[in-house]
């Protein structure tokens, strides 16, 4: 059977190891060695130089870490993917591969709050300025992006806005002006949302969450689609132009990820490749009980509005069909009358759990405002668009009847 025709499943639950195990263990080993022997200096030599791709150290590259970047690989038909301890350090590593002092990056005010933060206070001490533009106006984009523009960066259902913009155009823009479309996809995984077809040239996840497979461990993946030609944008700076299509890759891999030492563990590494074979599973599930859980809570007469893309009625609906189909991720949010009424809302709950984080296999309830964007000015979370009377849900794999009884008991 040809592996490439497999189904995801398929593809995901039969990627073969680069090496055959010694004891044929059907499980990847979890390799935990932070340093690999040599039979000689000659080979030890070729290991470091690059003319093998034997391990050295377990910062750069290692067996069980490797088999979960395969997998992925062969889901999404990538060109190459790098796996590191959290979403966050996918982010600063991809980001500092192609940003230097002077660049620029084009990007929304509607960022998960670490990310605001690293674009706002961590790249700006280096001289990289953010640009904030409306994603949903293209023209709006175009304008902001000049001769230093190292990235468009997006997230493609914002949190907690859960904005969508419409990434054909995005990435018209991007080919246009030859700078690369970098999206963060956490919120919709690979098995409903294929990135490649809508132009992104680097995709970014955070791990933790749905690919975890229960909330067991932090994670973070760069996935290059080797779709972006480096060599037509002369303002990308260090990149290895020699390396064509794997410019990007290069620089990441041998210098920044090597330099930045955030590398995922052997550990992680298994646990994430175990999340990612139930993965389609567990968001059938989960966006199931999602749209219900939506739909339901409509019509409580306490809630002032429910915010989900899959509903008919959300204004962002036809462009989540088009992207995502009808599995737009398994979180939205509600607004309540005030904050007070959130707050009495969370501690009346029973079930549900208060607690940040996303993709759980337990439901979770928050209030961004006074959490995640808590120590942010009102004025910044006003141009974020966070509202005070808004709660974020995060469903899990519970029954949906037992989540609809604890959510009617704690609106009350
Ligand atoms: C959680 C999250 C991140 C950060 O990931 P960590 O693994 O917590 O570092 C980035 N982007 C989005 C959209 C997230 O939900």
């Amino acid at each position: 059977m040809n592996k490439d025709e497999l189904s995801f499943e398929g593809k995901l639950l039969h990627s073969p190891y680069s090496k055959p195990d010694a004891y044929n263990a059907l499980s990847m080993p979890v390799y935990n060695s932070a340093a690999y022997e040599f039979d000689s200096a000659e080979a030890m030599e070729s290991a470091f130089t690059g003319k093998s791709t034997d391990h050295t150290y377990s910062r750069i590259t290692n067996p069980t870490v490797q088999y979960f970047e395969d997998r992925v690989k062969a889901i999404t038909g990538a060109h190459s993917v790098t796996a590191l301890n959290s979403g966050m350090a996918a982010i600063s590593n991809a980001i500092i591969s192609i940003a230097q002092t002077g660049s620029n990056i084009v990007t929304s005010r509607h960022l998960f709050g670490n990310t605001y933060s690293f674009f706002v206070s961590t790249l700006a001490a280096f001289g990289v300025e953010t640009r904030f533009c409306d994603m949903t106006n293209p023209e709006q984009l175009e304008s902001n992006i000049d001769n230093n523009t190292c990235a468009i960066f997006l997230e493609i259902i914002t949190n907690p806005q859960l904005e969508v913009a419409d990434l054909k155009a995005i990435s018209e823009i991007s080919k246009q002006k030859s700078v690369p479309l970098i999206a963060d996809t956490t919120i919709v995984p690979f098995c409903a949302f294929c990135a490649k077809d809508f132009g992104i040239n680097i995709e970014i996840v955070s791990s933790t969450k749905y690919i975890s497979g229960g909330a067991t461990s932090l994670g973070g993946l760069i996935v290059d689609y080797g779709n972006f030609d480096w060599l037509s944008s002369p303002k990308l700076h260090g990149l290895a132009k020699d390396q064509g299509l794997n410019s990007f890759t290069f620089k990441l891999r041998k210098e920044i990820h090597r330099n930045l030492g955030a590398y995922m563990t052997p550990q992680v590494a298994y646990m994430q490749t175990l999340g990612l074979e139930t993965l389609s599973l567990r968001y059938q599930r989960a966006t199931d009980t999602c749209l219900i859980l939506a739909e339901k809570l409509k019509e409580l007469p306490e809630v002032v509005s429910v915010n989900y893309t899959g509903l008919s009625t959300n204004r962002y609906n036809e462009i989540s069909q088009k992207q995502f189909g009808d599995r737009p991720g398994a979180m939205f949010t509600f607004n309540l009358m005030s904050r007070e009424f959130c707050f009495d809302f969370l501690n009346k709950l029973k079930l549900i759990k208060r607690a940040t984080n996303l993709f759980d296999n337990k439901t979770l309830a928050i209030h961004p405002a006074s959490t995640i964007f808590g120590t942010f000015t009102p004025e910044v979370r006003k141009e974020m668009h966070v509202s005070d009377k808004t709660i974020r849900i995060s469903v899990g794999l519970e029954d949906v009847e037992d989540l609809l009884a604890d959510f009617t008991q704690a609106l009350r």
